[in-house]
């Protein structure tokens, strides 16, 4: 039951003037299941924003971050300073790292650490001598954030709209192209390149899936032109794509690897950068007049924060949880059949990872405005929560999700497919 009291509360991405009065209030967690102001029990089909990796309420977690809290409740990392569970957290990315030796900077979520990818990126240039190479190349209907640098790099053209100029040295490539990066850097010269930032398995742009061989022909391009191959792995990360990082389900070598969601579980707000060792070598000389990067929040490497991430790589390490993102992404494929077949459907994606999307028909997608958002509503109603996107719904249940939890999707979502032709005008 929506709670129904306007509230000043802005939202983000929503049209307010529908929300406010009609609000989704989740009142408690546990497991893969959330539950409403009324009562009602919802399986978590999105794990929140792709994030409750290791389900909810995890009473590992909650002793960790009550414990820290009473030792050490927050200080920064600035300068010379440090915490131990920063420095813990830092030692086991780096150790698990796809490429060895890793260093590790933190922030306070995606985006942050997407902005900040992009500034190591740049600066690494000018600190070998080629100031030149400024220029980040991104992938249609990507996403990587909402902070400056991230808004540009992002591919869903309506979020960077409305803004005014961006910053500039930003441009896009078809998202499932090879040869469109190449040439791309052609165009520009690969002497003024400085990245390309791909995720995985574009998740927010709809769950679209990289064609074969498409990883690993961009980070050859990437290498062959030394241009930083910056893995966005917000959501591929710790165990969604079957991996730690996600891009680690390939055999290449990035440069720069941007974690967040995942890594915490979600509980505290938390985002990671492994930069591989020879561009964050010129920061790490010692030599007199080095340079310093002049880059980083006030809660970066908060202690509670990295607390909150021990304990979820510890639940990862026990329960051996990251490779059930890929031994459940068959039975996940395998529950969505029925949406598949429906004529409501034009393409299941899945089979790529333990994440999915449902993607509506143009016909459907044309006569019935909001029918994504309908499909949500309808959803709901069988006690499952998805996440509405442009063109349909997109799915990243925990990691602990099981048969029962595949079951319900399997029934649930071709009867609201059902209901969504019969009952929309
Ligand atoms: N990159 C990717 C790939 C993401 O999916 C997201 C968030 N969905 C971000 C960056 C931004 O993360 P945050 O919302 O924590 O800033």
């Amino acid at each position: 039951m929506a709670d129904q009291r306007p509230n000043p509360l802005w939202h983000p991405f929503a049209d307010m003037g529908a929300v406010d009065g009609d609000r989704f209030v989740v009142t408690r967690a546990e497991g893969s299941y959330v539950w409403d102001d009324a009562g009602t029990r919802y399986f978590d089909a999105t794990a929140s924003l792709w994030y409750a990796n290791v389900g909810h309420g995890r009473p590992e977690i909650t002793r960790a971050v009550t414990a820290q809290l009473e030792q050490l409740d927050a200080y920064h990392l600035f300068a010379r300073t440090a915490n131990e569970p920063a420095l813990r957290l830092a030692e086991r990315l780096s150790e698990l790292a796809p490429v060895p030796g890793s260093k590790v900077f933190l922030g306070s979520g995606g985006g942050d650490v997407v902005d900040t990818a992009v500034k190591i990126a740049r600066t690494y240039f000018v600190h070998i001598g080629r100031p030149d190479k400024t220029h980040v190349i991104s992938r249609t209907q990507g996403y990587h954030g909402t902070h400056g640098f991230g808004t540009a790099a992002g591919g869903i053209t309506v979020n960077a709209e409305g803004f005014g100029p961006l910053p500039g040295d930003f441009s896009h490539v078809a998202y499932d192209s090879p040869e469109a990066l190449e040439a791309e850097i052609q165009r520009l010269g690969a002497e003024r390149v400085a990245a390309f930032l791909c995720e995985p398995v574009i998740g927010a742009g709809g769950v679209l899936l990289p064609p074969d061989g498409y990883v690993e022909a961009v980070a050859e391009i990437c290498r062959r032109h030394d241009v930083l191959f910056v893995a966005d792995c917000v959501i591929c990360g710790f165990g969604r794509l079957g991996t730690w990082f996600g891009i680690d389900r390939w055999s290449v070598r990035p440069d720069l690897v941007t974690t967040a969601k995942g890594i915490t579980g979600g509980t505290i707000p938390l985002g990671a950068l492994l930069v591989a060792p020879h561009v964050a070598e010129p920061f790490f000389t010692g030599r007199p007049g080095a340079p310093v990067l002049r880059h980083g929040a006030t809660y970066a490497g908060h202690p509670v924060a990295c607390a909150a991430a021990n304990a979820t790589l510890d639940l990862y390490e026990r329960d051996d949880l990251i490779p059930r993102g890929r031994s459940l992404e068959k039975p996940l494929a395998d529950s969505l059949s029925g949406a598949a077949g429906h004529e409501a459907v034009a393409e299941v994606r899945a089979g790529l990872g333990f994440l999915a999307a449902v993607e509506l028909t143009p016909d459907v997608l044309a006569a019935h405005p909001g029918a994504a958002d309908r499909l949500y509503r309808l959803l709901l109603g069988e006690g499952v929560v998805v996440r509405p996107v442009a063109k349909g719904i997109v799915l990243s249940p925990p990691l602990i999700a099981d048969e029962p939890e595949l079951d319900l999707l399997a029934s649930a979502i071709p009867r609201s497919l059902d209901r969504l032709l019969s009952t929309v005008d």
